[in-house]
């Protein structure tokens, strides 16, 4: 059996910036992915902005690790050739009801230390955004794209480079703590080939759950059956390319009241693409990204809140993706992202509920994590 001083569970942005960071002080770290390749779940199926900490309650983890992974990630990028825009955003209001909850949102960012926000007017979001109709618009510059497949790559790149092993096609299936341990039990290659799988352990000083959607089910291998993760939908589709001068950067609507989503939102990629999206659906299951997917009607409908001249037409599907939310149906969130050591078994940490931000956290997060893990190892 290996020993290891870390095990990390999850190769998505935040297992891979969470290798970074710890194997840039210990050695024998293992990170553990189940699919073939790194970033494949939520990390890559999302809309890859660099969020500036607007949105979340002051002191909260999301707020906290929003306004700080923001500047880390921009930071990590151009050291790393990660491909990045800082474009700014807009959130548009359309209604004069709208333009009083812009100045609630302005105080929340700067009670979040978001720096040089301002509420611009029509004639400035029309020099911006000459296609986009609002009356008010909360201007923030921090905002910006990132590519997060290259992003994951170069999280994991690093990582490598300082020694940390990196296993894909490696399932954990079982964690049994023992007296100064947790026995990783995994299993190695690729379920649709039954013959091929083999099982191994891993004999961790500490675990590190980033399961993503699956957080739940890991920590439910350690007996910890209080979290329960909702799947929830975000479907985008694409403005066709003769269309795509409609947009020049990021245009948001105000946030979902019940801090279900930020809302449909259109976005100019790195590709120089336009996308719509993404929507919001709780799924049944974790692998639905697929099934009654919305009509290009549908996105036109909500696109033209603050884009009047889109059309269906204009429109063809893209991906989706699947949000690992805390918030059962029918609950009015805000829900924070739960980042802790099992009461139970102390050389667990679980990452549980990290929806969005939790790309442009992710770096942040990752000190947390370093950190705690000290806790358990030195
Ligand atoms: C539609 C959508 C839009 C979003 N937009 C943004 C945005 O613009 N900006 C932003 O900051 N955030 C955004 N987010 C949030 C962000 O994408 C996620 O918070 C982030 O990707 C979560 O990363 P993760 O590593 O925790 O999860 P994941 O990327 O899901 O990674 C978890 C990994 O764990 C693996 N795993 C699970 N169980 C096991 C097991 N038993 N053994 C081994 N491996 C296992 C999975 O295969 C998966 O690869 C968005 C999310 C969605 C869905």
């Amino acid at each position: 059996m290996d020993t290891a001083n870390v095990v990390i569970i999850g190769g998505g942005v935040v297992g891979c910036a969470i290798a970074r960071a710890v194997s840039s002080r210990w050695d024998d770290v293992f990170l553990l992915e189940q699919t073939p390749k790194l970033g494949m779940g939520a990390s890559s199926r999302n809309s890859g902005v660099v969020h500036s900490g607007l949105y979340y309650p002051p002191g909260s983890q999301k707020a906290r690790h929003c306004v700080a992974g923001n500047q880390l990630m921009y930071e990590f990028c151009a050291a790393h050739n990660v491909p990045y825009r800082r474009t700014g955003k807009l959130v548009v209001a359309t209604t004069p009801e709208e333009e009083t909850k812009l100045a609630g949102l302005l105080e929340r960012g700067r009670a979040n230390g978001v720096e040089g926000l301002r509420i611009i007017h029509r004639p400035a979001i029309h020099a911006r955004e000459p296609h986009i109709a609002g009356l008010a618009a909360l201007e923030i510059p921090s905002a910006g794209v990132v590519s997060s497949e290259e992003l994951v790559k170069a999280y994991a790149r690093v990582a490598g480079g300082q020694g940390a092993s990196i296993l894909t096609h490696a399932r954990v299936k079982r964690l049994a703590p023992r007296k100064d341990s947790i026995a990783v039990g995994i299993e190695i290659g690729d379920p649709r080939q039954p013959e091929s799988l083999t099982e191994e352990s891993i004999e961790a000083r500490c675990v590190v759950n980033a399961a993503g959607l699956y957080s739940d089910e890991v920590a439910a291998l350690l007996d910890s059956t209080r979290y329960r993760i909702y799947p929830v939908r975000g479907e985008y589709c694409e403005v066709v390319r003769a269309k795509a001068y409609l947009v020049n950067a990021l245009v948001y609507p105000l946030p979902h009241p019940e801090g279900l989503t930020l809302g449909v939102h259109l976005m100019k990629t790195l590709w120089d693409t336009v996308l719509v999206g993404p929507t919001a659906r709780y799924v049944a299951e974790k692998n639905d990204y697929e099934r009654g997917r919305l009509p290009m009607e549908e996105f036109a409908r909500l696109g033209k809140h603050l884009l009047p001249e889109l059309q269906a037409a204009d429109l063809i599907p893209a991906y989706s993706g699947l949000r690992a939310k805390l918030l059962p149906p029918g609950a009015a969130g805000p829900v924070d992202f739960v980042i802790t050591r099992d009461p139970n078994h102390p050389r667990a940490i679980h990452l549980v509920g990290i929806d969005s931000p939790g790309l442009t956290a992710a770096p942040s997060i990752a000190q947390q994590v370093a950190a705690m893990v000290a806790e358990v190892l030195d």
